[in-house]
């Protein structure tokens, strides 16, 4: 049986990505919607074939509890929402896929991760890359050592933010941040998968060349993180560059990622050769996946656990922005 997901929030990332992926999905079907829109319900309903018995709004969200048809909730709002709706996905009985960034804080993660638990229910973070053939490639060459120790790591996402200067990505309360949160999360996510390590600390500085653009978050930041192992690497996110690379050093190889962090198509280099993997479309197969992991009732690859440990990283260099120290993570 396809199991039946549920998106909450239908803007850009929803309509654009995670709609059209769910038409080439085999285990998961797009089964109903939530939506404060009433002309989005209409629209949607006719365009995805969606019974009006499972369209639900922010009011009558909790009824899905009541719904056999949707097995799976997908919480693609805005930052400052991922909580409460994961949470409640999960007392209504629902297994949760929550998007990126997890959440405001790591604090607010770990309540997240609790509460799922409590429900019994599994979580998982749309961290999509997992998914995908040149990263998972990437993971193998850096977590396995191929060509021996990984000694520097340089990475950097980004994008020229030019929208709607009152967009909730812009306010802090909302978004919990700007590039860093946004963008910086993959950054980091590369960091730690190219090791499969967990770093320890942080040291970050920022830059803002549009001050009155950027009232309220972060533009561009650039941040050092220690790892265990002693690795050179090196992170940068911003609002402000077009940036979406991860390199990375070995003791007797290099590897990269360019782009490496986006879903119009990922590129790679081993030791300056093609990596020549296949494109796919990242959000399939992310979704199929969780929906075998619900079925088998196994924790995905990327439970709520990696956006918590994501979260702690963004956390310490928010601190480390204020304290222009070194900051432990964790
Ligand atoms: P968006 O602003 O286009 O969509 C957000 C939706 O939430 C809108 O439909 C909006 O109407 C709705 N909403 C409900 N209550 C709201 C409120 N109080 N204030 C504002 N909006 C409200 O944003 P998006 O780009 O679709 O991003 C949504 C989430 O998806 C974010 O967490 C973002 O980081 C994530 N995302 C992930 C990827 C990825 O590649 N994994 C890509 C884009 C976005």
């Amino acid at each position: 049986k396809k199991l039946g997901i549920a998106l909450v929030g239908l803007g850009y990332y929803s309509s654009g990505q995670l709609a059209p992926a769910l038409q080439k999905t085999n285990n998961c079907y797009l089964a109903g919607i939530v939506t404060g829109t009433p002309a989005k319900a209409v629209d949607w309903a006719k365009k995805y074939n969606i019974p009006e018995k499972n369209i639900y709004n922010y009011q009558n969200f909790d009824e899905i509890a009541k719904n056999p048809d949707i097995d799976i909730v997908y919480v693609v709002l805005p930052v400052f929402m991922h909580k409460e709706y994961t949470i409640r996905a999960a007392k209504a009985g629902k297994h949760v896929i929550c998007e990126k960034p997890m959440a405001l804080n790591a604090r607010d993660c770990e309540e997240i991760i609790a509460a799922c638990k409590k429900a019994n229910r599994l979580l998982s973070i749309g961290y999509r890359l997992h998914f995908e053939p040149h990263t998972v490639e990437l993971m193998r060459l850096g977590q396995k050592q191929v060509f021996g120790k990984v000694t520097s790591i340089d990475t950097g996402n980004g994008f020229t933010y030019n929208g709607d200067p009152n967009a909730w990505r812009l306010k802090k309360a909302m978004a919990g941040g700007g590039g860093l949160m946004d963008m910086g999360i993959y950054s980091i996510q590369g960091s730690r998968y190219t090791l499969g390590q967990e770093p320890i600390a942080v040291k970050a500085t920022q830059e803002k060349t549009r001050p009155d653009f950027f009232k309220e978050v972060d533009e561009t930041v650039y941040w050092e993180l220690k790892f265990p192992g002693g690795q050179k690497v090196n992170g940068k996110s911003s609002y402000n560059h077009d940036w979406g690379y991860l390199k990375v050093q070995a003791e007797k190889g290099s590897f990269q990622l360019e782009p490496a962090y986006g879903y119009g198509g990922i590129d790679g280099l081993v030791n300056g050769k093609p990596m020549n993997y296949p494109q796919i479309v990242q959000q399939a197969a992310q979704m199929d996946d969780f929906a075998t992991c619900v079925t088998r009732n196994v924790q995905s690859r990327v439970p709520g656990e990696e956006g918590l440990k994501d979260m702690r990283v963004v956390d310490a260099i928010y601190r480390s922005l204020d304290s222009g120290k070194w900051e432990t993570i964790g």
